[in-house]
């Protein structure tokens, strides 16, 4: 599960956030101003911080400036209003990962959101081993081997490459379009129903019930989520 923080004061801006994050699964929890904010931020156990710019007791920049040197290094979009053009630059100075400027459509705040995520959990993965469990399998992805209770299974090339972009984006949404492009490439002349039928495949090696998934899940109208 993702778990993002929204520190914000207007119940309305604040509500529409939690909403459509929710919508789109991520765990949303609630600071109403600075100080609860930084308090929550301290606390830790988020995956990406939104933080309003102005906010009752401490500023969003005061926030950020006191999470980044009390050593927080989880990402933090802030939340800016128009014309606030060099606060922008004073909040990444602090420390911000990235800021949007109200008011915003919530398809551009979700591709924020999801760009930050992808980034850091992408470092995440480069810092861990490259051994994962995923359901059934043991998979090193530096030598693109897998074992099932020690005894090798049999995963095509592309198969691995699959459930490799799909671990690296774990617990997010991966269209079809996504996978055809970051696992095919452009050039290649195959169809999401390919890409369907991959993850048939993927499904009975790494599922424990193939045929009621809960790893590699399809999400409806979007693609797929390798939940973990
Ligand atoms: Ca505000």
């Amino acid at each position: 599960m993702i778990n993002i923080l929204i520190v914000e004061d207007e119940p309305a801006m604040q509500l529409g956030l939690k909403d459509n994050l929710e919508m789109e699964s991520y765990t949303v929890d609630l600071a109403n101003d600075g100080e609860a904010g930084l308090l929550k931020i301290k606390s830790g156990g988020y995956d990406l911080i939104l933080l309003d710019v102005m906010l009752p007791k401490l500023s969003g920049f005061d926030v950020c400036k006191a999470a980044r040197s009390a050593g927080i290094r989880t990402p933090i979009i802030l939340l800016t209003a128009r014309g606030e053009e060099i606060d922008k630059v004073v909040g990444l100075e602090l420390g911000a990962d990235d800021y949007i400027t109200k008011p915003f459509s919530v398809r551009e705040l979700l591709a924020r959101v999801k760009a930050i995520l992808r980034r850091s959990q992408s470092i995440v993965l480069e810092k861990e081993d490259t051994l994962v469990d995923i359901g059934r399998l043991h998979v090193d992805f530096a030598i693109f081997q897998a074992k099932e209770n020690g005894a090798d299974v049999k995963l095509s090339h592309k198969e691995l490459e699959i459930l490799s972009y799909l671990y690296k984006n774990k617990n997010l949404v991966v269209s079809r379009y996504d996978l055809l492009e970051n696992v095919w490439g452009y050039e290649e002349q195959i169809t999401t129903r390919t890409v369907d039928n991959f993850i048939v495949r993927l499904r009975q090696k790494v599922e424990t019930n193939p045929n009621q998934p809960r790893i590699i899940l399809t999400v409806h109208g979007s693609g797929y989520k390798m939940v973990l």
